[in-house]
């Protein structure tokens, strides 16, 4: 088990960093000019228009619930519209049916997870997802008993996977095995690949780390983990929607994520999950009728005869009313392309990373520091910014009609959306980052975290 290192506060900045606290005149890149011409420039900037961004804000806590779309909002009046209509009827005679609405979701989600269409469906919610797929591929026997995950996950996962551990007869404090990060911020994976030993039964790995942002090397992961003969699942909560993802070429087991986050459909939406085709017909851990054989699930028979894809790990009927706005969001993912938003994320993500190194806010004296891996290739779809008084600034910048969060002890995650945020509102969030700590405003706000962060 790993504490929380606390040893970035004492570190300062980090190599690469200014220490210099005027800005780099040299350049113009900090110039509200140089962002408006991002702007004029932004092949994406048109989808701005599509969604309701709250009056007077700019919004940068779209990693922990995006925002609504007109298309989201068509939708979900439209599913109302046609259950006032056709009632019980809705279930076949809907558009799209309700029957098969996690299929059809699921096929419209695939591409953005690099999986066929058969491999995903929309279901379920983060944790419900990774406690019915853990239940179906953590298989322990003999020797092998032990979970690998990170000592930087989400809490509900370590819940989770303890339960799972318990459920099996087995004790969280020795199987579960919480990879130690290094810095407080990341995980190495040659960390996670050396804890594969032969006494595990199965890895589970966020895709990307909620504090830091850190985005782990899931297909190097992967081809570890079945080198060693062991499954390897991922929740991808922090990826969906922001990081492409090539499931079926890493072979990867299984994954779950949400669609309140970078997908847009809204709080409490449905989730979904991805099964590699080669365990289809294995039989699901948390079996229930919504994952029969579609032909003959109202045969109500009592022996269980699973759908044919990753269909079977449904258990409920689907909520379709909280399903709904994932219609409407994922139409715009088609429109927009997974590919051409992660190339704007990573844009937006390091303009944010370069105005503050630039504007010397990493200089002692104002004190952010940067928490997010500078390297691309390493960086999910937010950047964690640190600072002593992170809860404070938290406020602050609320008072001033910025929306951030907060994770204790020191993190301020600011998610650019690339659907939705340009690179005006990262200009002036930076601006206002400085102003905030010259000013001292700061000061003039609580500490410590609001009931819902
Ligand atoms: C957001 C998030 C969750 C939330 O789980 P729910 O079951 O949707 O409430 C779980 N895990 C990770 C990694 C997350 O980022």
């Amino acid at each position: 088990m790993v504490g929380w290192a606390r040893v970035r506060s004492r570190n300062g900045p980090h190599p690469g960093e200014s220490m210099n606290p005027e800005p780099r005149t040299a350049s113009d890149l900090t110039t509200e000019a140089h962002a408006l011409a991002l702007d004029a420039a932004d092949p994406l900037a048109r989808f701005r228009d599509r969604f309701y961004l709250p009056p007077g804000t700019i919004y940068l806590d779209g990693n922990s619930l995006g925002l609504l779309s007109r298309d989201a909002e068509a939708t979900t009046l439209s599913a109302l519209e046609q259950w006032k209509r056709l009632g019980i009827g809705g279930w076949l005679e809907a558009e799209p049916p309700w029957f098969t609405l996690g299929e059809e979701l699921g096929a419209l989600l695939a591409p953005l997870v690099g999986a066929g269409p058969d491999e995903v469906v929309v279901t379920g919610t983060t944790t419900v997802n990774l406690h019915a797929l853990v239940a179906t591929f953590y298989q322990p026997a003999g020797r092998r008993r032990k979970i690998v995950a990170t000592g930087l996950d989400f809490p509900s996962d370590v819940y989770a996977l303890g339960n799972q551990i318990r459920l099996r007869g087995g004790d969280p404090g020795s199987d579960l095995v919480l990879v130690a990060s290094r810095d407080g911020r990341t995980v190495a994976e040659a960390d996670i690949v050396a804890a594969m030993s032969d006494e595990v039964a199965l890895v589970l790995l966020p895709s990307v780390l909620y504090r830091s942002g850190q985005l782990l090397d899931l297909a190097a992961l992967a081809a570890a983990a079945r080198e060693r003969g062991i499954p390897i699942g991922f929740d991808c909560a922090h990826s969906a929607g922001a990081v492409p993802h090539q499931f079926d070429e890493w072979g990867i087991d299984f994954a779950c994520w949400c669609s309140y986050k970078y997908l847009n459909a809204g709080p409490g939406s449905v989730g979904g999950l991805y099964v590699n085709r080669r365990h289809f017909g294995t039989i699901p851990g948390l079996a229930g009728w919504w994952g029969y054989q579609k032909e003959r699930q109202f045969d109500m028979r009592h022996d269980w005869e699973g759908a044919a894809g990753a269909g079977a790990w449904q258990i409920s009927t689907p909520p379709v009313l909280a399903t709904a706005p994932l219609l409407g969001s994922l139409r715009i993912f088609a429109e927009a392309g997974i590919d051409r938003l992660r190339a704007k994320s990573l844009t937006q993500t390091g303009y944010l990373i370069d105005l503050v190194t630039m504007l010397g806010l990493t200089a002692p004296e104002i004190g952010y520091r940067i928490g997010t891996p500078r390297d691309p290739a390493r960086r999910g779809g937010h950047v964690a910014l640190e600072h002593d008084a992170g809860a404070r600034i938290g406020r602050a910048l609320k008072a001033r009609g910025v929306v951030p969060d907060f994770r204790p002890p020191d993190v301020i995650r600011l998610a650019p959306i690339p659907l939705y945020t340009s690179y005006h509102d990262l200009w002036r969030v930076a601006g206002l980052l400085r102003d905030i700590i010259e000013t001292g405003e700061f000061r003039r706000f609580g500490d410590g975290r609001d009931l819902v962060a």
